[in-house]
């Protein structure tokens, strides 16, 4: 993918859908800054839009509008790929979810099926929805591995309650999860949400 950025004093020319795209990154702590980047990116247009971490930093007025903004440009039927640690923003705009963990896809799916019913598949996607607030609010216990020193196996082993000997080995996707663990029936129906 290439991208086309006007260089300082040249005109800024109207966006090629084949060839541009527009990415959102600032590093104001400014939620105002933060907006307009926003509202910038979707002046132009553009067939993929690339947010990185769009509501940081937002009161909660500004992420909801924000959040209806970037979900008009996806209805107006151009792509959306949105980078973000803020799941209930997430869960207003995709349609589709990739959650990562030390850099790797770890579960793939429809965001309907992963906020809604049956949920999270795989242990680390389940334990992000298990600690919010609103939710179980339980953390998950400990820290991720340095990306420079990534165990053999599973990244998340040290962390998960299914681990085992199997998990010494990198899992491969299956159904768009990578993981070992297989749970039960009952154990699926007990992860489900009480309200499903
Ligand atoms: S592969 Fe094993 S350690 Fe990794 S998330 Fe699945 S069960 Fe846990």
């Amino acid at each position: 993918m290439n991208c086309a950025r006007p260089q300082r004093g040249q005109p800024s020319a109207r966006p090629s859908p084949s060839t541009t795209w527009t990415g959102i990154r600032t590093s104001s702590p400014g939620g105002l800054a933060q907006r307009a980047a926003t509202a910038l990116a979707l002046v132009g247009e553009a067939p993929l839009l690339i947010a990185d971490e769009p509501t940081t930093g937002l009161d909660r007025d500004l992420v909801d509008r924000t959040v209806d903004e970037l979900r008009r440009h996806a209805a107006d039927g151009r792509a959306l790929l949105m980078i973000t640690h803020d799941l209930a923003a997430a869960e207003r705009i995709a349609d589709r979810v990739a959650v990562m963990y030390a850099g790797r896809i770890v579960e793939l799916g429809a965001a309907a099926d992963f906020f809604g019913a049956p949920g999270p598949r795989h242990p680390y996607a389940r334990g992000l929805l298990d600690a919010l607030p609103e939710r179980a609010f339980t953390p998950i216990p400990g820290q991720p591995p340095e990306l420079g020193a990534l165990p053999d196996g599973c990244a998340f082993a040290a962390r998960c309650p299914h681990a085992t000997a199997a998990c010494e080995a990198v899992p491969e996707p299956i159904d768009g999860v990578s993981c070992h663990y297989v749970p039960t029936d009952a154990q699926a129906r007990a992860q489900e949400p009480a309200d499903a």
